[in-house]
């Protein structure tokens, strides 16, 4: 077996992933853990600074409810989540965590974040939930305020630790292991309770950018489905596993659009200039209820872009000029004035790129776009895995204590299993928490868990022959890799072993074209996914034959074989929810429509640690009274 040092770390709460949820339950657990003279470690695959999805920054938050001003109510919101997901949402998630998402913006606020102010003192809002912000360097403010805390009360962060599986006691989840990223060290990290928040799933589906572009994609591509791995092989029950995210957004280097939509009100439309939502109005009524109430759901706007699209009527475009001069049109009878308006959007529109997506800004520069003369092209990305915007998938958690719904069996935020706490992309069918909101999480999941290990936090019982078997498994790539490298004059074609890369690529191809990925227009049927699953089982069986020329490769195995699960989970909810109920994240060609009376329900999903077999199930919707 490859030569690595054994580290072990014994702590009382586990927290995996530096992301936003992960820092909203490192800056709360922090609290709770002093007072009750608790440890935690929390330990992240990159460095927290710059690690997740807001890495790169943001330009806005877009989970703010804003109870103080009056401006809305909690159930405002959980109605807009129900809406968007077409009935499908757990209210009572949704609504604690709308309950406490201000403080988290306040917090955010006190910590240094500059979130714009209108001439009155008031958050400027894109959106009704949305506030606008000077975000490049969101993710270094909220991770310095979780490091701070956790340093007050002792805690440890590891950083560059890939956190692979966890360590099971029975129903019982007692820690967790993984390997450094630059050094010949296997992590055993025991603990009495841990939550997971290692973010969603990229790069499960081929995406448009291929060859030159490879890597490239609307979601950061540091997250590979640790999250739903982690709580797949506890044996936690799932939920919402085919409800995955399709953003529409600028083609190519994928800079997002809420700010053109909701900000400056553009226009998407196809080349013909039609706006689809305009033209295509009649196709909503298929969609009723939720087709005809505002907001439109994001995957019907999509829908009806992807219709123009399948007519021929691409490319789409964003209407940027037109909406610039619309708004700079009010100041036309002074001329001064008007020039300083055209000047303040410019600066918006590109710094609503540099805030968070500066490729984009870069692809512009590149193709002399000027987006308050000529409008833009948008198209749909290929599918993520991101529960915490606008798809849903993760693990199902118990419900608040104090609100009386038919998911509770623990404590907050606890999934099946014992001890095992889910946040941010990783707790399902609670959408639209984004950054703040999975902070906001984050926090509630954090005291959770510590009042767990208050109340029945025992020492780990953790098996170390287990952890010997997992270690041997998880280092063999390295040890295949050396094995055989000699045997061919190019060590990445050899017939003993595949590199992580083809495995990928095998992996792309299979749901791209049986699942509904971007070259099957986003259409799938009984027959494609029962043919896609036979194919994610061969390739499971190859799995093992992934080979490691160094600790990278190790890294890209292992994210491989977490997308591959993530992706029969996937496959599997997609084949049993009998009818369509996303046009515009995925259509079921074979059941072409929504079907309330069979289907207005949640498909959860369970593998079995002990027997390997997979149970599907459908669990009931619990309305909130009066909402
Ligand atoms: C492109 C994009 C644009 C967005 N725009 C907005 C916006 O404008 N406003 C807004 O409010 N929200 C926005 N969001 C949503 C927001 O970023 C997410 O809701 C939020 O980051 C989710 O938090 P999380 O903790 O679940 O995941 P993340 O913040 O992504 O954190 C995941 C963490 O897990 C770690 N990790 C992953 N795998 C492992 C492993 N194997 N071992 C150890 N650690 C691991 C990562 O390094 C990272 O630290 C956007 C998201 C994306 C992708």
């Amino acid at each position: 077996m490859a030569n690595f040092e054994t580290v072990e770390v014994n702590t009382d709460l586990l927290i995996i992933g530096g992301g936003f949820s992960a820092c909203g339950a490192a800056t709360e657990a922090a609290y709770w853990a002093k007072k009750n003279g608790l440890k935690i470690a929390l330990v992240d695959k990159a460095a927290m600074d710059r690690s997740g999805a807001v890495a790169m920054g943001l330009s806005a938050i877009n989970q703010y409810v804003g109870v103080k001003d009056g401006e809305n109510t909690l159930e405002d919101y959980v109605r807009y989540v129900r809406q968007d997901l077409m009935g499908i949402s757990r209210e009572d998630l949704v609504y604690n965590i709308a309950r406490h998402v201000d403080s988290s913006v306040h917090l955010f606020e006190k910590w240094g974040l500059n979130i714009w102010l209108d001439e009155d003192g008031k958050y400027v809002h894109e959106g009704r939930w949305q506030l606008m912000i000077n975000g490049e360097s969101y993710k270094v403010i909220i991770a310095e305020a979780a490091k701070n805390a956790l340093a007050d009360a002792g805690g440890e962060i590891y950083e560059r630790i890939f956190i692979v599986a966890p360590l099971m006691d029975g129903n019982k989840c007692v820690g967790a292991v993984g390997f450094n990223t630059r050094e010949n060290q296997f992590y055993v990290f025991k603990a009495k309770a841990v939550i997971i928040g290692a973010g969603g799933a990229v790069h499960v589906f081929r995406p448009r950018s291929v060859g030159e572009g490879f890597g490239r994609s609307w979601y950061p591509p540091f997250n590979s489905g640790t999250s739903a791995y982690f709580t797949i092989q506890a044996g936690a029950e799932m939920t919402c596993q085919e409800v995955r995210f399709i953003p529409v957004r600028f083609k190519d280097a994928y800079g997002p659009v809420g700010a053109w939509f909701l900000l400056f009100k553009s226009r998407a439309i196809s080349a013909e200039g039609g706006d689809y939502m305009v033209v295509r109005e009649d196709e909503l009524n298929n969609w009723a209820p939720y087709g005809l109430a505002k907001p439109i759901p994001a995957n019907l706007r999509n829908y009806l872009g992807m219709l123009d699209v399948e007519a021929g009527l691409g490319p789409l475009y964003m209407e940027t000029d037109e909406a610039i001069q619309k708004i700079a049109a009010e100041y036309k009878d002074d001329p001064k004035a008007y020039k300083k308006k055209m000047k303040e959007l410019e600066t918006e529109a590109w710094e609503d790129f540099l805030d968070m997506t500066i490729s984009q800004a870069i692809l512009w520069a590149s193709q002399n776009v000027k987006p308050e003369e000529k409008h833009s092209e948008i198209a749909a990305c290929e599918p993520y895995f991101i529960g915490s915007h606008s798809g849903a998938s993760g693990a199902w958690v118990s419900g608040p204590e104090d609100i009386d719904t038919p998911y509770k069996w623990g404590y907050t935020n606890m999934t099946t299993v014992d001890g095992l706490f889910a946040v941010g992309d990783g707790s399902g069918a609670s959408s639209h928490k984004f950054s703040s909101g999975s902070h906001a999480e984050g926090r509630i999941a954090g005291k959770s868990a510590i009042k767990y290990i208050v109340e029945k936090g025992a020492e780990p019982n953790v098996d170390m022959a287990k952890v010997e078997e997992l270690q041997k498994k998880i280092l063999a790539p390295l040890d295949l890799f050396e094995a055989h490298k000699g045997e061919t004059t190019d060590p990445e074609i050899n017939i003993n072993y595949i590199m992580p890369r083809q495995f990928l690529f095998r992996l792309q191809k299979i749901m791209d074209e049986y699942a509904g990925g971007v070259t099957s227009a986003f259409k799938t049927s009984k027959a494609l996914l029962e043919r896609g699953l036979e194919l994610i089982g061969v390739l499971q069986e190859d799995s093992d034959k992934q080979a490691a020329g160094n600790l990278h490769d190790l890294m890209r195995i292992w994210e491989n074989t977490q997308r591959m699960w993530i992706a029969e989970s996937h496959i599997r909810t997609m084949l049993f929810r009998e009818e369509t109920r996303w046009p515009g994240y995925y259509f079921r060609s074979d059941t072409p429509k929504m079907d309330d009376e069979n289907w207005k329900c949640f498909t959860n999903c369970r593998w079995d640690p002990n027997t390997g077999e997979w149970e599907m199930m459908k669990k009931d919707i619990w309305t909130m009274p009066g909402v």
